[in-house]
């Protein structure tokens, strides 16, 4: 009797934060032949090359993890690039999985495209309700953008695309970048190189009075895969075709201050902790209602403790790994070029 042929997903953005939770979730799995392609291989912001790659490969599935993603600075700092890759990438993707004939494919928004004051905790209703969190608008308007193609195309032509609308993720292969990342990497970070130059203080972006919500990166990859194996039908009672995303969150929310003494506290670090005002702290409360897709049968199970402290190992077995690839670099070519590579020595950290 002949094997049944595996399924085949293409996991866009694998090397990132979620793509990589994706991959090892559904490596755990095990029933399915997954198609990875390098930025270098295949830019999903070239329409034509998306299309070929499609053409090409016989795509059963696809989780579009792909984007371009930072914290306030970096989209205050690039809000162009922002609003134009993360468009071309949704438009070329969803495009070609439609004319490909994907069977589905999974869209991740963010909490932060909900409108910036927003009833608290956010239903998925709040959409366009009402004014967008001026720091990450382009941002926000291309994600929205993204959830409207695929509605759309599922309304026109009857494809299953999906949304889930994650909060602040955090996990294994965050980016720790020291102006561009989001808060809970950041701090990990500031906190241990205030750690290694001996640091008496360190001052905080921000007022700390903010309360976000964070889910361990994992969990959502969990999530994604839980809805994808949904039957459209066990969907249909908590969707509707111009509402179609379902939030996916922990439920867990934490003040910054709080979380910036969990994060020290992780990294054993005995300092002064004070906040810097003159910073925008972005919205003042984020959390989502995830009870759709609890409902579906879906739940975290990792606690913002234990998924902090996976987190702060990561970094540290990250620089330990930066560290020795320096050194083998040092002795094998000499200091100037060492220094020089420095940046790409430490991919995980995304200098
Ligand atoms: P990362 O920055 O970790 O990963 C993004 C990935 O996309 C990287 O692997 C990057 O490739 C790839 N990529 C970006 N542009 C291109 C391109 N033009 N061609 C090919 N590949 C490209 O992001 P996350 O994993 O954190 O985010 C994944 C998704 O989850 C995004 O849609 C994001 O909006 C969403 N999300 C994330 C949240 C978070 O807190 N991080 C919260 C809510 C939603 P390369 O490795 O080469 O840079």
């Amino acid at each position: 009797m002949n094997k049944p042929t595996p399924e085949r997903i293409f996991i866009a953005g694998h090397r990132g934060m979620v793509g990589a939770a994706l991959v090892r979730a559904l490596h755990a799995r095990g029933d399915c032949e997954l198609l990875l392609r390098n930025r270098d291989e295949l830019d999903l912001c070239n329409a034509a090359a998306v299309d070929a790659f499609f053409a090409e490969s016989g795509i059963d599935t696809v989780y579009l993890a792909a984007a371009r993603v930072g914290g306030i600075h970096a989209n205050q700092a690039y809000p162009a690039e922002f609003i134009h890759q993360n468009l071309e990438i949704a438009n070329a993707v969803i495009h070609a999985a439609w004319k490909h004939r994907v069977q589905r494919l999974l869209f991740l928004g963010s909490s932060c495209i909900y409108p910036r004051a927003a009833p608290q905790p956010m239903r998925e209703e709040c959409l366009l309700s009402g004014a967008l969190e001026p720091t990450n608008e382009p941002y926000a308007i291309a994600k929205i953008a993204g959830i409207k193609l695929c509605e759309s195309y599922n309304r026109q032509f009857g494809t299953d695309f999906r949304c889930l609308m994650p909060t602040n993720l955090y996990g294994p292969g965050d980016n720790f970048h020291r102006e561009d990342s989001h808060v809970l990497p950041a701090l990990i970070r500031r906190f241990h190189d205030a750690l290694q130059t001996d640091l008496p203080e360190v001052r905080i972006w921000g007022s700390g009075t903010p309360l976000r919500e964070f889910l361990y990166v994992d969990d959502l990859a969990a999530a994604c895969l839980h809805l994808m194996a949904q039957p459209r039908e066990r969907l249909a009672p908590l969707i509707t075709p111009q509402r179609s995303h379902l939030n996916v969150g922990s439920g867990e929310e934490v003040g910054i201050a709080t979380l910036a003494m969990m994060v020290a506290e992780a990294l054993g670090y005995r300092g002064h902790i004070s906040f810097d005002r003159s910073h925008a702290d972005g919205t003042p409360r984020k959390l989502l209602d995830s009870s759709r897709l609890r409902s579906l049968g879906w739940a975290p199970a990792v606690p913002l403790a234990d998924g902090l402290c996976h987190t702060v190992r990561y970094y540290l077995d990250a620089c330990a790994a930066a560290r020795q690839e320096l050194a083998n670099a040092k002795t094998t070519i000499g200091t100037t070029t060492a220094t020089g590579t420095r940046a790409t020595a430490i991919p995980s950290l995304r200098h």
